[in-house]
């Protein structure tokens, strides 16, 4: 793809794509903003990298000092479209123009049954399939496991180790990482059981000696019959970009098809073209009873959906589910404005092309630095874990240096896992291939500074 042709795709006043740093980051007035952030935000709510943003399109966000940072993290993967796709802004100001809100379940409108319209061509199988939108993550799997439970007529939640869900009371129940997530917030919901995740730089085994071990220990603590459901992310997020064997969703799957186990797979993270696919599971042939979905769904506008086979979503009471603004209708006609960008720029085929782009720096990088002790993800959805050269133990203060120092040269990086020692990118799926090359001659540089 051409720089050209990412220029094009900008929204509103087309934003130079290039790299520009003319104060240090951050700037005067980032710095001013983050004293009133300080004095006026509850300190609970974090910062990565502190500027404050004035404009973003393409690969790069424009900061309020002028800076232009080239963007590796999608605001957590969530404007896989790019950041105010003329798609989405089109959709959005005649949306917004029209109505802002009913309430669906007061009197509904056509974006939203259009978007579960969407939702059903595009999740994996040609089963009949039904949707309900929410406005979080966190939301779309809580509801996932309420359907889940209505459904079954069983309790009993199955997760993973290294998982992420989200931070309301019963998705941190679900979440494995103390820190920062759950940390002084319990006491927790209840039936909910962890069991082990594949994680081959880690484990070392096939993907069915790993489902194996997973199930044994859902089957022999649990029991397999009071399991409502199991919810997995088919490539981890924020535990740490971890690619399970193959082989091991598929023999999860089917396991729970043959227990009367729901088997859920959250691609909150993972979804709508991230990994080359529309969803993570496509590339095993995974058909999931229950997909929840969020993050790229809609250019940045909340919205999530949980979609599933017609009769276990039908089997809740009418009123049983819902919310105030659930299914927002300009955060349906965003949603819809980014599906259509999506297929006409065939983002699943260049989060590909991105994927092999990262894929041979970060191996000539791993060639030049003992540190990085793996690499892995697919499509644009790539990770290096760092670990003490020869070891498998996790170096998280090399990656909190590589970080600050991408953050001062105007790369906006992001990390993640269990130990905070795994650098996960996640680029706009419209930015350049030269705005890329250069972000990782920065993550280069990094490495070389900080050895
Ligand atoms: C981000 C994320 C969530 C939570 O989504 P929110 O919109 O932040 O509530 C849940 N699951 C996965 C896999 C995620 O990456």
């Amino acid at each position: 793809m051409t720089q050209a042709l990412s220029q094009t795709r900008t929204g509103g006043p087309a934003l130079p794509q290039e790299r520009r740093l003319v104060t240090d980051i951050p700037g005067p007035r980032s710095t001013e903003l983050l004293a009133r952030k300080k004095a006026a935000v509850a300190d609970g709510v974090g910062t990565t990298l502190p500027v404050f943003v004035e404009a973003a399109g393409g690969g790069v966000i424009v900061d309020a000092d002028g800076n232009s940072l080239i963007d590796l993290g999608s605001g957590i993967a969530v404007v896989s479209v790019g950041n105010a796709a003329p798609g989405v802004v089109r959709a959005v100001t005649e949306q917004v123009a029209a109505f802002t809100h009913t309430c669906f379940m007061v009197t509904p409108y056509a974006g939203y049954v259009e978007v579960c319209e969407a939702l059903a061509e595009l999740t994996p199988g040609d089963h009949a399939k039904k949707s309900a939108l929410f406005n979080s993550g966190a939301e779309a799997v809580e509801n996932a496991v309420k359907i889940a439970r209505v459904a079954t007529g069983r309790d009993a939640v199955g997760v993973f180790d290294h998982a992420y869900h989200g931070r309301t009371n019963l998705t941190m129940a679900m979440t494995a990482k103390n820190m920062p997530y759950k940390n002084g917030f319990g006491p927790f919901a209840s039936e909910i059981y962890r069991a082990p995740m594949s994680y081959p730089f880690r484990d070392g085994l096939s993907g069915e000696e790993a489902a194996a071990r997973a199930i044994d220990h859902l089957d022999k603590q649990v029991g397999v019959a009071n399991l409502a459901c199991i919810a997995i992310e088919p490539i981890l997020g924020e535990g740490g970009f971890i690619e399970p064997a193959p082989g091991f969703l598929p023999a999860l799957a089917a396991w729970a098809k043959d227990n009367g186990v729901l088997f859920i797979a959250d691609e909150i993270q993972s979804g709508f073209c991230r990994t080359g696919a529309w969803f993570a599971v496509d590339d095993e042939g995974v058909i999931p009873d229950l997909v929840t979905t969020a993050k790229g769904i809609a250019g940045g506008l909340p919205l999530a959906g949980v979609t599933g086979r017609a009769e276990i979503m039908d089997s809740v009471h009418v009123g049983g589910l819902g919310g105030t603004y659930g299914g927002n209708p300009v955060a349906c006609a965003a949603a819809l404005g980014s599906i259509a960008e999506m297929k006409e720029h065939r983002l699943d085929a260049r989060a590909l092309e991105i994927g092999t782009l990262i894929r041979g720096r970060l191996e000539k990088l791993a060639a030049e630095h003992a540190v990085i002790a793996d690499i892995r993800g697919r499509g644009a959805m790539q990770a290096i874990e760092l670990c003490a050269p020869g070891t498998k133990d996790p170096d998280a203060a090399r990656a909190a240096a590589v970080s600050a120092y991408c953050h001062k040269s105007g790369v906006v990086t992001l990390t993640c896992g269990t130990w905070g020692n795994v650098f996960r990118f996640l680029p706009p799926l419209v930015i350049s291939d030269a705005l890329l090359e250069e972000a990782f001659d920065v993550v280069a540089e990094a490495f070389a500074a900080t050895a």
